[in-house]
């Protein structure tokens, strides 16, 4: 197996100013495939500190991935590091060149000097021309070790990671069978639980291996299967998949990038249902995700931010004595809330959400207190959950609008 190392430089990731997604990202597309990821590095534009970290990197690694500081300015040094690091050669390389010059010509501008920089490339190496920007990438070999450079703007970057680099680093390591990965995803089920439901099928897997991993939303389980083509690997994948349903199938949402969201509105057209909410501590937040959806006007039917408890009153229409007598962090309240919403909203469902935010306590309850309620039917039956979420206040907030969307589609 190969020991892959990313390198991100730029002194604003040290600064903190921005985050180091290019690895996050790459790191990502890697496992994807197969390919593991040993080391994440961050250095900032220090000529000196870029060399140091080159000669490191080349010792350790047999696939080196660089970003950034491939740009015009006298900051970007990646590629005088590593020639001074390897001893290469650099020379202009003219498709590039050719690109930057009818760029300036397009805009009527000028071209600086220091912009000749950017098409300067290693001889000997694989360049990739840059379709949404200026600097190409490129895969040099140095000693046994594979670098590639690619420009620090991340769209710039993942077009080629996804036409050079990955095609590039699946020939690497040999593998000439297909790599095929899902994600199949989980709400309401920790990540112990889960791997304790499925621990044998873990034990035995080889093809598609099963790796469960906790997610900011839910857990989610990943399947990576190898195989000569595509359906056989999709095959593969498959038989593995009902397999892990048939333990923890209840807790299902989806795959991949499919958010649990876009699970319930597709559940609510399929059923033709309408919600509304009834938005208290949340502010909006999950109505919000809703509409975020294209398509969500088929079952959204809107939602009332009522925060202050004067607007729970008069524009909800939750009674005062109720309120009196409760107070709005309440299982009462949470009913009446969300009975009222999908009258006044004239929606099949309501969900309500009432609580305490924090970071004070509130009405005698602690922060991170929720009331989720939610009349499904005209039957009268409004059945409300009690939660204690932990976190600060937006935290609290985003746990109760999940747990919202989990319970609508349970
Ligand atoms: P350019 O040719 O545009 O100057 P470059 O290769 O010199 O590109 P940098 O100057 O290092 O790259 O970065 C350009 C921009 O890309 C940064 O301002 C930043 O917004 C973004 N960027 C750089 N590195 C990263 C990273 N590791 N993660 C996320 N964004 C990044
Ligand atoms: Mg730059």
């Amino acid at each position: 197996t190969i020991s892959t190392e990313i390198i991100a430089v730029g002194t604003e990731l040290l600064l903190g100013q921005i985050a180091d997604t290019n690895a996050q990202w790459i790191s990502k597309k890697l496992a994807s495939i197969g390919i593991n990821v040993h080391h994440h590095a961050v250095v900032g534009d220090n000529r000196h500190r870029v060399e140091e970290q080159f000669r490191v990197s080349n010792k350790r690694s047999d696939v080196i991935i660089v970003t950034g500081g491939l740009g015009p300015t006298e900051d970007d040094l990646t590629r005088e590091a590593f020639q001074q690091v390897s001893g290469k050669e650099l020379t202009e390389h003219e498709p590039s060149m050719e690109m930057i010059k009818s760029y300036y010509d397009k805009k009527g501008m000028k071209m600086t000097p220091n912009n000749r920089k950017q098409a300067r490339v290693f001889v000997e190496s694989d360049v990739f021309e840059n379709h949404t920007g200026m600097a190409p990438g490129m895969i040099v070999p140095f000693e046994n070790t594979t670098w590639i450079f690619l420009p620090g703007v991340p769209n710039e970057m993942k077009r080629m990671m996804t036409d050079h680099v990955l095609p590039h680093l699946q020939r690497l390591t040999g593998e000439d069978r297909i790599i095929k990965s899902v994600m199949l995803r989980f709400i309401g089920i920790g990540e112990s639980r889960i791997e304790h439901d499925i621990q044998d099928l873990i034990d035995q897997q080889e093809n598609p291996t099963i790796a469960p991993l906790a997610q900011s939303e839910g857990v989610a389980i990943r399947l990576t299967a190898k195989a000569e083509t595509d359906d056989a690997a999709l095959t593969l994948i498959e038989q593995s998949k009902r397999a892990i349903l048939n333990r923890v199938g209840d807790h299902y949402f989806g795959m991949d990038e499919q958010s649990l969201e876009e699970q319930v509105l597709e559940r609510l057209k399929e059923q033709g249902k309408t919600v509304a909410a009834a938005e208290s501590l949340t502010g909006g937040m999950f109505t919000d995700r809703l509409i975020a959806i294209p398509g969500a006007s088929d079952a959204c039917r809107g939602g009332i931010v009522c925060y202050d408890t004067t607007v729970k009153e008069h524009v909800l229409g939750v009674e005062s004595r109720l309120l009196n007598e409760h107070g709005t962090v309440s299982e009462e309240c949470a009913r009446a809330m969300a009975d009222n919403v999908s009258s006044r909203l004239d929606a099949d469902i309501g969900i309500s959400f009432t609580g305490v935010a924090g970071p004070d306590r509130s009405e005698g309850h602690p922060a991170g207190t929720v009331f989720i309620a939610l009349s499904a039917d005209r039957s009268g039956k409004i059945p409300v959950e009690k939660h204690v979420f932990y976190g600060d206040r937006n935290a609290i907030r985003e746990q109760a609008v999940l747990k919202g969307y989990e319970l609508l589609y349970h």
